[in-house]
């Protein structure tokens, strides 16, 4: 007989946001999780976004409402419980009258029909309706309201050529997407949930409606076995593979795995606002702040086959994204500009859409049984979306195991996030008064990293020389070993490229590793 007490209830398969976010939610309703990730967490899509909470403005184009309205209202709810580690940022929307819409989008197929003439321009009094639609659908409290820009004197015409004369500014928010993942999944941990990272499901068997799943550790090879009543299969891009490899479902369910890549340059413009531009083609890329010192530009949308390496982007996307952007920047960029490119593949649902960038962005739950024992397959979503995706699961998860306790994850903080929004220049003063060796940009980049967890890196630190080792641009042991103890962080690069973005500066990545490689042993994941 076997004993039903070391049966978890839920296998979550995947440490992106979405299994993150599942893990969570579960967790606090009172399930036993066990979160399985094969790299690190947020290794895959969540650390490669553009990383904007956002209605999604061209998804109107596709009469996307419900997606559309429940992202916009999210926004708020999500920047009230991390105002950390994301905040409100303001768009400029440059306006040409030779825009042109995607051809097959609804808009673009209706307008054909009302306006032939425009032979698919978008006009001014469109996007105009479109921004209207944006600032009422969800709701909008913190953010600001939509306003038109004489871009002939103000600052942000300063950077475009001077075809640009008039622009349209709304709102959306900012996140630091990996940092996201790793506070869920630390928060997880602290409502009792195990987190495992470096560590693979490579099978798993349904028997008398009960999952075995046999795992693999990375670095050793070792393997293990947990059982659970059911499996969140949340891998993302895997998610297909996975149901048929490893779950053995006959579902025919599927994604569509849509490539997108950033570049990022040294920074472009003096102010804190983000461009969108509108191409020829259609499509639209961003123009972010980025780091303080830096430019994100992205994204492009490409068919991805190969799940077995790396995305990367390819001198095809980084060329089209530069001529892209130099069509409205006053001083084009070269290639010789960009620091730094990312790439991740988007999974989303396949509806069997006809062009990639029509391919829903909404998110899709399946429950199947179909392989003995229940599983819910995660499609597509958003990171703006992933709270709500997890308070859905949560609903579908509670049609095969018993969840007494409802929804509770609206309005309650992820860690380090419990201060108002707004606040984040006051948490600052308090941590250079209480910390006088600590320069501006040093304190802002803890209190946007870690919230009011800052103070507990610090701890009693009076120099920097306490904080112990420094592995440059003021990342020192203290933190390292807070990220080691509270965000499972195993390497250099999990800090350097996830936890922080750090390494776009000048740090000692082979000391950092020697030096989590030593303190491993002496620290355990206490979350
Ligand atoms: C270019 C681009 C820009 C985007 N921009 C935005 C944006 O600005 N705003 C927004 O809201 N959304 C954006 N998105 C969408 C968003 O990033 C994704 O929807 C989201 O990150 C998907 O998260 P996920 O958890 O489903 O997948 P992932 O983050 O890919 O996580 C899946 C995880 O499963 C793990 N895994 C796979 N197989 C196994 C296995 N056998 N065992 C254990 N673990 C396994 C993987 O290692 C991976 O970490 C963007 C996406 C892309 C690609």
């Amino acid at each position: 007989m076997s004993d039903d007490t070391d049966i978890r209830d839920l296998l979550v398969i995947g440490g992106g946001i979405n299994g993150c976010g599942i893990a969570r939610d579960a967790a606090g309703r009172g399930l036993s999780v066990t979160l399985v990730e094969m790299s690190d967490l947020a290794s895959a899509t969540s650390s490669a976004s553009t990383k904007l909470f956002h209605g999604g403005l061209r998804y109107l184009e596709y009469f996307e409402f419900r997606l559309v309205r429940e992202a916009l209202i999210e926004r708020e709810t999500l920047l009230r419980a991390m105002p950390h580690i994301s905040w409100p940022m303001r768009f400029v929307l440059p306006y040409h009258k030779e825009m042109r819409f995607e051809a097959d989008t609804p808009t673009s197929r209706l307008m054909s029909v009302v306006m032939p003439w425009m032979r698919g321009r978008r006009p001014a009094w469109l996007i105009r309706l479109g921004l209207l639609m944006y600032d009422t659908l969800g709701g909008r409290k913190i953010l600001p309201g939509t306003k038109t820009l004489n871009l002939t004197n103000a600052p942000e015409g300063a950077p475009l050529n001077d075809a640009f004369t008039k622009a349209y500014e709304y709102s959306d928010c900012w996140v630091e997407d990996a940092r996201l993942v790793a506070l869920n999944a630390r928060d997880a941990a602290q409502r009792g949930a195990t987190v495992l990272t470096r560590t693979k499901v490579v099978s798993a068997k349904a028997n008398n409606g009960v999952w075995t799943f046999t795992l693999q550790e990375a670095t050793t090879g070792s393997q293990s076995t947990v059982r659970a009543r059911m499996v969140v299969n949340a891998s993302g891009p895997w998610v297909g593979q996975i149901m048929r490899q490893q779950i053995g479902s006959n579902s025919q369910d599927d994604v569509r795995l849509v490539r997108g890549s950033h570049i990022v340059t040294k920074r472009l413009f003096d102010h804190d606002k983000c461009y969108f531009f509108q191409g020829t083609d259609g499509r639209i890329m961003f123009a972010i702040p980025y780091e303080t010192d830096f430019t994100l530009i992205g994204t492009t949308d490409q068919e991805h086959e190969d799940l077995t390496s790396k995305p990367i982007c390819t001198p095809e996307e980084q060329a089209y994204m530069i001529e892209f952007v130099n069509a409205y920047l006053k001083d084009p960029i070269s290639s010789d500009d960009v620091v730094w490119t990312y790439s991740g593949v988007r999974p989303l649902y396949d509806e069997g859409a006809s062009s990639i960038t029509a391919a829903t962005r909404d998110y899709t739950l399946k429950l199947d049984d179909s392989a003995g024992a229940p599983a819910l397959n995660v499609f597509g979503g958003k990171i703006t979306t992933y709270r709500r995706l997890a308070e859905n699961a949560l609903d579908k998860i509670g049609q095969r195991l018993n969840v007494a306790q409802g929804p509770w994850t609206a309005g309650v903080a992820i860690p380090g996030g419990d201060f108002p929004v707004g606040d984040v220049d006051k948490l600052i003063d308090d941590l250079r008064r209480d910390y006088a060796f600590l320069d501006g940009r040093w304190a802002r980049r803890l209190i946007r990293a870690y919230g009011t967890d800052a103070k507990l890196i610090m701890g009693e630190a009076k120099t920097a020389a306490d904080l112990g080792q420094d592995f440059g641009a003021t990342l020192t042991a203290a933190e390292v070993d807070w990220l080691m103890a509270h965000e499972f962080a195993r390497t250099a690069e999990d800090i350097l490229w996830r936890r922080s973005k750090l390494g776009l500066r000048d740090t000692d990545a082979d000391s950092l590793d020697a030096y989590m490689t030593a303190r491993r042993p002496q620290l355990k994941d206490i979350a």
